[in-house]
């Protein structure tokens, strides 16, 4: 017989309960006792809809309320000294070390966010030091173990492996020079060990142990601490499902095989190449092995036939008793169901599955691989090859002209006409702006106006022509800001825009939109990704309307603003028929066209952001130069068909730019924005080493907080730039967005920011 697995499901609930229980909490509307019923009765739903849907092993300890690399930390007594001692309760210091506290003379920030592998769903690091007294203070785990056994259903417990906890934990300040995170093994294992008998002592029979860095390169050095980790804790423990996920194994394999462990489960929709090396490697052992054959990283519905094939070759060499049908990772990263989709047509609610209908997959997949002779499963075998077939259909129908400018895009067009030290010249007597000009970054505060408009528009309260005089009023404000605190290269705000992605894929053929596909971003920061669902074109110009009308009002120049094909692209949910390539490709071309149409327009300066370049850099450092080439081609593509004189930029909102250097300057952006007001100096010498060429500007404050920056902090901050960066080469602009902030802090801030560039021109 073989089992069903899901390895995880979302937490924020059908409706976005926990979401909203979250914030009612946080807004002091909610109290503890309540917020954790919400938070039960999410989990009550998912485990008895999971049990409904026949899946065998359904995971239990997955959920929470804010990460759950946060809360291996909190139940480990993995909490830094500044949130200690503070008078607040064991769940207000768990949301403080999520998202900070600033309230009743507490004010401490919150901990380092990290992007989970190569997905845009964040952890909170782990702070790790010698110091580092790790203690079990409560066992999540067993907890919503029990309280699923009590509702009547088994469940298998999901926590994440210690090495795995470790490597993606970071040595806090108070660790010294040359201290690792994995040097605690010794210690944490204790922690470990103790977590694994107590579920093995209430009864659990087999626990999921995430360990996904099995897939990263520098997992092979570590097959000593594994070997060791898992023959301490193997004993002791239930039986134990080692779990890994986005990648390939690779020779990792080698020396997992011969772990203690009861199961593996590897991810066989980013890597079925694995398949054959994996069943090999673990033949001859007791090791039973889950297949990862639904995506949990996609929305598409699965192909059965694929599926079974490759279940049946696992039954083939290991029997049926020792394979497992499973998700590919955790449903997190996928919406909770479809059927709260009202929008969608039935032809396209028939292409996808969410977590839900995942989960019921995966249970049908190993029932017929059971040979079960259930009506229902025949039957709902027969409908997935009929929907499967339906949607290869659709795909094949491509859109000729698209597919044919792709075909036929030729090696010019990747590059702009001239080298950078000829454009520099042109532009600086088309854009006469002076010695560190001064920009932001796209947006102005998304204020409740703005938002409660564009709702009333959404829902036809207000007419299109009393939207656009809105916006076009906002435009107006933004602008003679601008002019009256003297910036010099204008942005019109982007208040026309939702979100920097959906806009753009609400105005391209190729998209649709889900009503409520959302998915945890960080903490209760939810997203609702737009998916690609056949070739990509744009019909009209997207944006030149909104910037031509804001450089109709002045005399300064206006810079124009877009998403880079891979942003857009990498936030999107993707076709899973054609390569990311084409699709990215396809983006490129619909942004070149509204780069000419907006340098047409008089734009002398257009801004493609790229921020999700590096987040798509594939787990395995051997595929990074395939994903780096078209990565930085495609950006190249959208943007080299202006003129010298115009002025491209991109941005960046992450620093960390040491492995992809290369790649940043063969963007061949005039300028570009980046980060800078949470990193140090380092950043701007690799900048200098790498002799990178163009202009630049180092954030000098840091937007995502409220907090007031000095001007004489942001001339310290200009000065040390100036001592790497030739200051004929230097932008100064904040470090993102101003989106998310109010005007009263963007107001000074931003008139401290024109003063320090004052400052550096008569002083420099
Ligand atoms: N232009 C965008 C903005 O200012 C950039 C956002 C981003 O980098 N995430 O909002
Ligand atoms: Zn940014």
């Amino acid at each position: 017989m073989v089992f069903s697995s899901v390895l995880g499901f979302p937490r924020i609930g059908a409706h976005r309960e926990v979401k909203k229980a979250v914030e009612a909490y946080w807004a002091g509307k909610l109290s503890a006792a309540d917020l954790q019923k919400a938070a039960a009765d999410v989990r009550k739903t998912s485990w008895t809809s999971l049990k409904k849907h026949n899946v065998d092993l359904i995971p239990s300890g997955d959920f929470t309320l804010y990460d759950h690399v946060l809360d291996h930390s909190a139940a480990f007594n993995v909490i830094p000294k500044r949130y200690v001692g503070l008078g607040l309760s064991d769940l207000d210091v768990f949301f403080a070390l999520g998202r900070g506290r600033q309230a009743d003379g507490v004010d401490v920030p919150s901990c380092e966010m990290k992007k989970w592998f190569d997905s845009n769903y964040h952890y909170v690091v782990p702070e790790l030091s010698e110091e580092t007294k790790f203690k079990l203070l409560y066992n999540k785990a067993l907890q919503e173990y029990n309280e699923a056994k009590e509702l009547g259903i088994t469940t298998r417990p999901v926590i994440l492996g210690p090495i795995s906890y470790l490597v993606l934990g970071k040595a806090s300040k108070e660790a010294s020079a040359n201290f690792e995170p994995i040097s605690l093994l010794p210690k944490i294992l204790p922690v470990y060990k103790q977590l694994l008998s107590e579920l093995k002592a209430a009864g659990v029979d087999s626990v999921q142990v995430d360990e996904p860095i099995l897939v990263l390169d520098k997992a092979s050095d570590l097959d000593k601490q594994y070997a060791t980790a898992y023959a301490e804790l193997a004993p002791v423990a239930p039986k134990i499902i080692l779990t890994t996920y986005f990648a390939r194994l690779d020779s990792n394999i080698n020396f997992i095989a011969k772990l203690p462990i009861a199961g593996l489960h590897i991810d066989l929709t980013r890597a079925p190449e694995q398949l054959d090396g994996v069943l090999t490697a673990i033949k001859s052992t007791q090791i039973n092995l889950s297949l990862g054959v639904v995506s949990g990283r996609n929305i598409w519905k699965s192909d059965f036939t694929t599926a079974i094939k490759q279940g049946q070759k696992a039954i083939a060499a290991l029997g049926h008793d020792r394979v497992i049908i499973a998700t590919s990772s955790s449903l997190l990263h996928t919406p909770v169901t479809l059927a709260n989709e009202k929008q969608l047509t039935e032809q396209q609610k028939d292409w996808f599955s969410f977590a839900l209908e995942k989960a019921e997959e995966v249970a049908t997949i190993a029932a017929i691989l059971s040979d079960s002779q259930d009506p229902q499963v025949a039957a709902a075998l027969e409908a997935n090859r009929i929907s499967i077939a339906k949607r290869r259909e659709f795909e094949h129908t491509s859109d000729d002209a698209v597919r044919k400018r792709v075909a036929s895009i030729t090696p010019d067009m990747y590059h702009r006409k001239s080298e950078f030290a000829i454009r520099k010249e042109v532009q600086a007597t088309k854009l006469q702006l002076p010695k560190f000009p001064t920009t932001t970054i796209g947006s102005f505060p998304q204020t409740k106006e703005i938002r409660s408009a564009r709702a009333k528009h959404g829902k036809g309260d207000i007419t299109d022509a009393e939207y656009d005089e809105f916006l076009k009023k906002e435009i107006e404000t933004v602008v003679r800001f601008q002019e009256k605190i003297g910036l010099d290269l204008l942005v019109h705000g982007e208040p026309e825009r939702n979100d920097m992605v959906q806009y753009f894929g609400e105005q391209l053929n190729g998209f649709v939109f889900t009503q409520n596909g959302w998915v945890q971003s960080y903490g209760s920061r939810y997203v609702r990704p737009p998916i690609v669902v056949s070739d990509v074109s744009r019909p009209k110009p997207m944006t030149v309307k909104w910037s031509s009308y804001a450089q109709s009002i002045t005399k300064n120049s206006m810079k124009g603003m877009l998403t880079g094909p891979v942003t857009l692209l990498n936030w999107s949910f993707p076709r899973e028929d054609v390569p990311r390539k084409l699709q990215s490709q396809q983006l490129a071309l619909a942004l070149r066209d509204e780069v000419i149409d907006l340098e047409a327009a008089g734009i002398a300066a257009i801004q493609v952001d790229e921020p999700a370049i590096r987040e798509g850099l594939p787990l395995r450092r051997s595929d990074w130069n395939e994903y780096l080439g078209w990565a930085v081609d495609t950006f190249k593509l959208a943007t080299a068909g202006v003129e010298d004189g115009t002025q491209t930029h991109s941005h960046f909102c992450y620093s960390d730019f040491g492995d992809i250097f290369t790649s940043i300057q063969r963007l061949d952006a005039d300028v570009i924005s980046i980060e800078f007001s949470k990193s140090d100096m380092k950043l701007l010498h690799t900048f200098q080493q790498y002799g990178y060429s163009n202009q630049i500007g180092p954030g000098v404050y840091d937007i995502h907080s409220p907090r007031v920056p000095g001007e004489q902090e942001i001339i310290d901050r200009l000065k040390a730039t100036l001592t790497i960066i030739p200051a004929h080469l230097v932008f100064v602009n904040p470090d993102c967005g101003l989106k998310t902030r109010g005007w009263k802090e963007t107001e000074t801030s931003l008139a401290n920011l024109v003063a320090a560039a004052r400052w550096a021109r008569a002083n420099v």
